[in-house]
């Protein structure tokens, strides 16, 4: 039999991976009882005009969801990774459009520029990220998606700094936000090891946002294409090294990933709790339909998936936080919880019968929700190929 890897063991005793401690739950009561205050009433017309409700975001930023990471200091919210999680999950329970938006600033913006930024740049960036400026990470193009290092744009350098010309494309956020870490290549000889990352700026000439997607899920998420034409970006604005942009992304995105299964796990709780309380009222045959034991079977199913799912996450989101390796559970908590989103919105669909295939209820929408946890951060094929490469070495 070949040797598997011991697991680490704990320097002080383990608690249950669900067990919150008391700020942790503080704070994800805090941001699910404004979810249900704030955001519900807004989700099925945000999702009608696919358009994000400014209204939420100073109640976003003054909620501290927006720099949860950041040192309070630059005047973040100096919590943990795991917050992050619990943040992610306890919006996308009512939105997942909410729960990405948050996703993006923390776990992949934030999270970048706090690994890999100057202190500079950190000193510039992280007070506007808590206070009011939104964030956005833009690595995808039209030829360049799973094969993310095949990427067209290019970087020049040029007096003091660089010009970027090239497009970005799906990049969330892209309607609201300020700043963008933006990838290009400086050398396109050079394969991954010409890309470099870079802190761009709305207001910055060359640069402009273009059309956003009409989508099938997420809706009041905006996607957009990004447009950069001889943009030029001052040598500050360098994020980490020249020719070390593939480790930023491959790193923020292994981070990023955990945090989309936060929003798979929340979508997949919101639709088992929508389904629970409709059950119980909903009457056939003279009685609640949640008394026919196949109904049951198929809500304590749903139940084995999420809990399964939530472990998978938290662990992972545990292990960064305590500096652990954490690659192969991160690709492992992104592919379960998506796919158990999808399950268990589609059984929400089925068991609210016609109901499930209208408007008016809010479970289609999570299904149409939960299918992009397969594609963003890494399809699921790249996920299996991670965990594959990871067990097989
Ligand atoms: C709503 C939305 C928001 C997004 N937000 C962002 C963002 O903020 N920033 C950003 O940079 N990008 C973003 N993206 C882009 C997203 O990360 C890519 O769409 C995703 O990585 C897949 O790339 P692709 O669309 O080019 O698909 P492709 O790479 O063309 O993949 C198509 C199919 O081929 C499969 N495939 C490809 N290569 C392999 C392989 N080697 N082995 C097996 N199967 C393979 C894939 O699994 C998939 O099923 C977003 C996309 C969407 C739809």
């Amino acid at each position: 039999m070949p040797q598997q890897p011991q697991p680490p063991v704990a320097e002080t005793p383990a608690a249950p991976l669900t067990f919150l401690a008391e700020d942790e739950r503080l704070f994800r009561d805090s941001v699910r009882e404004f979810a249900d205050r704030d955001v519900k009433p807004l989700v099925r017309e945000m999702d009608e005009q696919a358009k994000f409700s400014r209204s939420l975001l100073d109640k976003l930023f003054g909620l501290g969801v927006m720099g949860i990471e950041i040192p309070e200091e630059h005047g973040g919210s100096g919590a943990s990774f795991f917050h992050s999680v619990l943040a992610v999950e306890a919006l996308s329970r009512v939105d997942p459009s909410i729960g990405v938006l948050v996703d993006v600033q923390n776990t992949l913006v934030i999270n970048a520029l706090q690994c890999w930024g100057s202190a500079d740049l950190r000193n510039a960036f992280l007070p506007k990220l808590s206070a009011n400026a939104v964030g956005a990470y833009a690595l995808s193009e039209a030829g360049s998606g799973s094969d993310a290092f095949a990427l067209a744009t290019r970087a020049a350098k040029a007096d003091g700094g660089f010009r970027l010309t090239g497009r970005k494309l799906w990049i969330t956020n892209g309607n609201e936000a300020d700043i963008f870490i933006v990838f290009a290549t400086l050398d396109p000889s050079a394969g991954y090891r010409g890309i470099t990352a870079f802190v761009v700026e709305r207001g910055f000439p060359g640069f402009a946002v273009g059309k956003k997607e009409d989508k099938l899920g997420i809706r009041a998420s905006s996607t957009c294409e990004l447009i950069v034409e001889d943009c030029r970006v001052p040598r500050a604005n360098l994020l980490g090294e020249s020719g070390k942009g593939y480790k930023v992304a491959i790193e923020t995105l292994n981070e990023g990933r955990i945090g989309i299964g936060a929003q798979m796990i929340g979508l997949a709780r919101g639709a088992l709790d929508a389904t629970i309380k409709y059950v119980k009222e909903r009457k056939q045959f003279g009685k609640a339909i949640a008394e026919f034991q196949a109904v049951q079977h198929q809500i304590a199913r749903a139940a084995v998936d999420v809990e399964a799912a939530t472990l998978t996450v938290y662990n992972a989101a545990r292990l960064r936080d305590a500096g652990r390796p954490f690659l192969t559970e991160a690709a492992i908590c992104k592919i379960l919880s998506s796919e158990v989103a999808e399950r268990v919105a589609s059984l929400a669909v089925n068991l609210f019968g016609g109901n499930g295939f209208v408007k008016e209820y809010p479970v289609e929408k999570f299904y149409r929700d939960a299918k992009i946890g397969q594609i963003y951060e890494g399809t699921s094929n790249l996920q299996l190929q991670t965990i594959a490469k990871q067990i097989l070495q």
